[in-house]
């Protein structure tokens, strides 16, 4: 015999009148205004969405934990990375540019956002499966974002607009080689690596500070759609990555990631070769290499998509002691822009939510607001008091600091040795890519500028793609020109 399900109410509690009938003078008669149940269900109908995320609006995720396997306290005294510490995660992956109800498939990085439930507080590592970006000054990042999404008459996407901002940028010509390549459409999320991207500062126990970057190796494999794969996927299923993740770990598949990190002497950086800060440039392997740390595994799907994804609150400015930022700009605008982003979005009180609340206690002197949830009692709503208010310790809420001098500018950082924009993306074409995967890049170029791309744009990429790579610029003029 199955179970009588329970019986519906209002909000409130009280038995629910009718799920299918509203209230009204007679049965063919108009409704009525003092139909309370139907107003409620109407009303809070009207307002269940919050505003989808400006950028990475299209994901989905799931919880697990990290597991340091590896001694890596000489570089970091952060409890999560201290050896045999276990961690619960919550991952989310996404696409940057389409909105909510888009194509997972499309050509586009992935977020790869993990929020670490620390034992000193949340730690939030929000990366991408690309370990650089199409910019390095976070000035740039609204019209870059809006330069991929929609026209402001027609209000569709226009291959002109991006690759206008693109040539205009030769910064980005790095990421924009990696996004043509194969690895811009991944099979699934958990056929692909994660990158903190950015370069972070580590500090042991003894003060010593180091630069750092992260990469998350999937234990999966690499495995990337073509781009026909990946376009025949956006009309059979356009969910399919947030199914596949889901589908996996009910059936017991959970996906995982090797976590490795490059570590530079903190002194090193001044005279490395490429600018260790700027987002555009990766630290080649043979300068650094990777040194193992851990494992993230994801075991668990979330039970209602909206409390646990849809409201998750990522923000890089989540740190712990014994990790801080660095000079590159990306990082610090982002330091701003994540909490910003959920004070709209959410609401100023979003980390009171379950799934942004952290497992220790919270005993902070931000009060009230907008549906504030865990309220603090009588503590005083001041520091410092005399009446046993919260009392920071300063040595444990470090910030960790660089020293900086010089004038206020608007301006490029200063070039290192071999800084440009196009060397390292030409060492990806020449010196990563094989035969085919060059051809496949080239193929993937071509569609794309043959798809509405005009003069001057169009004249501007193919030089663009001369500068990467001199040879593969030839091959793509001819498929787009046929000259
Ligand atoms: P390495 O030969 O040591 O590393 C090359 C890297 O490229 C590997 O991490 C590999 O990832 C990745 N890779 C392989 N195929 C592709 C592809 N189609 N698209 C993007 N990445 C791919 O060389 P270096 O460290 O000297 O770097 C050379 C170039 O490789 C860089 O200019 C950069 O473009 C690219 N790269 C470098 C990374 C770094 O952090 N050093 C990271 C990723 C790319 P995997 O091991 O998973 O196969």
């Amino acid at each position: 015999m199955t179970e009588r399900p329970p019986l519906s109410t209002t909000e409130t509690g009280a038995p629910a009148p009718s799920d299918a009938f509203s209230l009204s003078v007679g049965r063919n008669g108009p409704i009525l205004l003092h139909d309370h149940h139907f107003i409620q269900q109407m009303a809070h109908f009207n307002r269940e969405r919050v505003p989808e995320r400006n950028v990475h609006a299209k994901g989905g995720g799931a919880f697990g934990f990290f597991e340091t396997t590896e001694d890596v306290s000489q570089f970091t005294k952060a409890a999560l990375f201290q050896p045999g510490v276990r961690t619960e995660v919550l991952v989310r992956f996404s696409t940057v540019a389409g909105e909510q109800g888009s194509a997972d498939t499309v050509r586009d990085p992935r977020g790869f956002a993990i929020k670490f439930y620390t034992t000193q507080g949340n730690y939030d590592l929000v990366g991408n499966n690309t370990p650089i970006f199409f910019i390095r000054d976070p000035m740039k990042f609204p019209h870059f974002i809006r330069s991929q999404k929609r026209l402001p008459d027609i209000g569709v996407r226009d291959n002109n607009m991006q690759w206008d901002f693109w040539t205009l940028n030769p910064e980005s010509a790095h990421q924009v080689t990696w996004l043509f390549g194969d690895r811009g459409t991944p099979r699934t999320w958990r056929h692909m690596n994660g990158y903190g991207s950015h370069t972070f500062m580590w500090a042991n126990a003894a003060g010593e500070k180091f630069w750092i970057k992260y990469h998350f190796k999937t234990d999966q494999g690499i495995e990337c759609f073509t781009d026909a794969e990946a376009k025949a996927m956006v009309a059979e299923d356009p969910d399919f990555h947030r199914r596949d993740l889901f589908t996996a770990i009910s059936r017991g598949e959970y996906p995982s990631w090797t976590l490795y990190v490059q570590v530079m002497p903190y002194e090193d950086a001044p005279s490395y070769r490429f600018n260790p800060f700027d987002l555009t440039k990766v630290w080649p392997h043979g300068d650094y290499p990777l040194i193992k740390v851990g494992r993230l595994v994801l075991d668990r799907n979330p039970s209602n998509f909206f409390a646990e994804i849809e409201q998750a609150a990522f923000e890089p400015s989540n740190l712990v002691p014994g990790i801080g930022v660095s000079p590159d700009k990306m990082l610090l605008g982002r330091m701003f822009a994540y909490a910003d982003t959920h004070r709209y979005r959410i609401g100023p009180n979003y980390n009171q939510l379950p799934v942004n609340q952290p497992k220790v206690p919270v005993h902070t002197y931000t009060f009230d607001g907008p549906m504030r949830y865990h309220h603090s009692g009588n503590q005083p709503v001041y520091s410092p008091n005399s009446f046993g208010g919260p009392v920071a310790d300063e040595q444990l809420g470090e910030d960790l600091t660089w020293a900086v001098s010089g004038d206020m500018v608007r301006a490029a950082a200063e070039l290192h040795p071999e800084d440009d924009d196009f060397g390292q993306a030409g060492t990806l074409v020449r010196e990563v890519m094989d035969d085919a995967a060059r051809s496949r890049l080239a193929e993937n170029v071509i569609g794309s500028l043959r798809n509405g791309v005009t003069s001057p744009v169009l004249e501007r990429a193919l030089e663009y793609w001369r500068n990467i790579d001199k040879e593969l610029g030839d091959t793509i003029a001819k498929g787009v020109t046929g000259l």
